[in-house]
């Protein structure tokens, strides 16, 4: 059988036509049925085809999770183990990660519609690498000793906050579960992870995988089903400690109100964006702007929360540059996600894509010209494509500049001063990210502080290391995932005193 990259388009057809996932809730290290028995269909974005029938869990089964994580976490199966074999563990999990490659990136493409030659080269092993860098953590991190004078020891430590109900996402799932596992995990956690409806299969593997790495039963659980009655009944949950989500910011409100009228338990919320990519008029390398600020809308068909999907650029450089990135989304047209050579798969479902044809609709009618893509393609192929698709003359305050697409489409708002950039870009409900691109250094300090953003992006955009922390101001969200700063997410401070006096 030929494997990874070295595969053929017809190798991973094969492979589609013969997966069977393994579908049930995983909960206490084991796979079981829904209490109701019910199933949902997971259909996959390339061709509309069923992939498999998942389990439909309910209240109940949450119950049945948080208990498991519960006792995995109050009898410290987990977070009493010395540091050096929570580490083992994780490390054994980054290999195993990286050790069923084609397996979990054929998962990911399947559910998601991503190319194969992203799961294989990003996804998989960004998730590994992931594993493996909170592993790292483990034992490299310190309490500290507080200045309180002779007669006084103070301890200040970091302890796990208990049990974590995780909930994640369509667009990048191998992705932003191991940021989260990864993290509350290496801080002693146990955690109950419900992965999105359209791609609920890599997240049950890789709690069967980490099951094998040796993390004891409960610590890691997984529930399916739809995300109003599980999310909402983790939020409300007296027996969960804390709920990180990331998700759409409508859904990001309802769970903080959920933990409010419940029992305050701690909550990190990482939410929808609109990211503005500045373009001021000393550019320089059109070309290379041009190839950057491509990408950073139309990598995973603009199913990215960071996407740069707000183009405002200094009118004098604006006609060249909309024509450039119009020529890259022509040589990207969208292609079956399990050909090597794609590099634009599909939209994840029917639903999204009806969403962003919508959008594309209402630019119109708003007064935007289309001068790229804007309608469905491959029809043929039963699934779901959208090419690199292009809004020009879009006025800030139109909803296509204010409200999130989610979708391959990018809108153009010109400017004449550097005062009006910032103003526009700042001028928007979300603040997740930001490029500015510009030669003078000087100009890229002074703007980039005034950039109402949780990451600013210089002459690049998209830069991505699992060492430094990710996430946004507004109704972007707040708590930030990756780096060490992600760590004191999963952890809470207790302060110990002891009397030194000898009284
Ligand atoms: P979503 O509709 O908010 O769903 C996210 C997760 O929440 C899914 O697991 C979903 O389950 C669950 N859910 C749905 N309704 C819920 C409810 N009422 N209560 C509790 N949970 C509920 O978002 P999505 O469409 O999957 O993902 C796209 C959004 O995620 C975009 O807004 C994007 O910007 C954002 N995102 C943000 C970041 C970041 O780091 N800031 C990263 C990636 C994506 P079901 O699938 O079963 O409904």
């Amino acid at each position: 059988m030929t494997v990874g990259a070295a595969a053929t388009v017809a190798d991973w057809l094969d492979r589609a036509a013969t997966v069977r996932p393994r579908a049930e809730l995983f909960i206490d290290g084991r796979f079981s049925p829904a209490a109701s028995g019910e199933t949902f269909e997971d259909i996959a974005g390339r061709d509309g085809s069923h992939i498999a029938s998942v389990a439909s869990g309910g209240v109940e089964d949450v119950d049945r999770a948080v208990a498991a994580a519960r006792r995995s976490f109050d009898d410290r199966r987990w977070s009493d183990q010395p540091p050096a074999t929570r580490k083992r563990v994780l490390l054994r999990l980054a290999d195993l990660v990286r050790e069923h490659l084609d397996e979990l990136a054929l998962l990911e493409s399947l559910d998601v519609g991503k190319p194969i030659r992203d799961t294989l080269s990003v996804d998989v092993p960004s998730a590994a690498n992931t594993f493996q860098w909170y592993a790292e953590t483990i034992d490299k991190t310190y309490g500290e000793v507080g200045p309180t004078g002779p007669d006084a020891l103070s301890m200040v430590t970091r302890e796990p906050i208990g049990v974590v109900g995780a909930i994640v996402p369509w667009n990048y799932p191998l992705i932003i579960s191991a940021w989260k596992l990864g993290a509350a995990l290496a801080t002693g956690n146990s955690v109950v992870l419900k992965p999105a409806s359209q791609s609920p299969l890599s997240a049950l593997r890789l709690a069967e995988l980490a099951s094998e790495a040796g993390l004891p039963d409960g610590v890691l659980n997984v529930v399916t089903g739809p995300g109003a009655v599980l999310g909402s009944a983790l939020a409300r949950h007296a027996h969960v400690d804390k709920i990180t989500f990331t998700g759409s910011t409508e859904v990001g409100k309802s769970l903080l109100r959920a933990v409010g009228e419940s029992d305050v338990k701690a909550i990190t919320l990482e939410l929808g964006g609109k990211s503005p990519q500045i373009v001021l008029a000393d550019v320089g390398d059109l070309e290379a702007a041009a190839s950057t600020i491509g990408w950073g809308i139309f990598y995973n068909s603009g199913q990215t929360c960071n996407a740069g999907s707000r183009l405002i650029v200094h009118r004098s450089v604006s006609g060249e540059l909309v024509e450039r990135i119009a020529a890259l989304g022509r040589e990207l047209a969208p292609g079956e996600p399990l050909d090597p050579a794609t590099r634009l798969g599909s939209i994840v479902d029917d639903r999204q894509l009806a969403r962003i044809l919508g959008y594309v609709d209402l630019g119109r009618s708003e007064g935007a010209t289309v001068v790229a893509g804007g309608m469905r393609v491959r029809e043929e192929s039963g699934g779901y494509f959208i090419p690199p698709t292009i809004l020009d003359g879009v006025d800030n305050r139109w909803r296509v500049a204010r409200e999130e697409i989610f979708g391959p489409v990018l809108t153009v708002t010109e400017f004449d001063d550097e005062d009006e950039a910032l103003a526009i870009a700042n001028d928007s409900p979300f603040g997740l990210a930001a490029g500015l691109w510009t030669r003078d250094v000087n100009k890229a300090h002074r703007m980039s502080r005034r950039i109402r953003a949780g990451v600013v992006w210089v002459n690049t955009f998209d830069a991505a290391d699992i060492t430094v922390p990710f996430g946004g101001y507004k109704q972007s969200g707040f708590g930030r995932d990756k780096g060490r700063h992600a760590l004191d997410g999963y952890t809470q401070l207790k302060t110990t005193w002891f009397d030194l006096s000898g009284k």
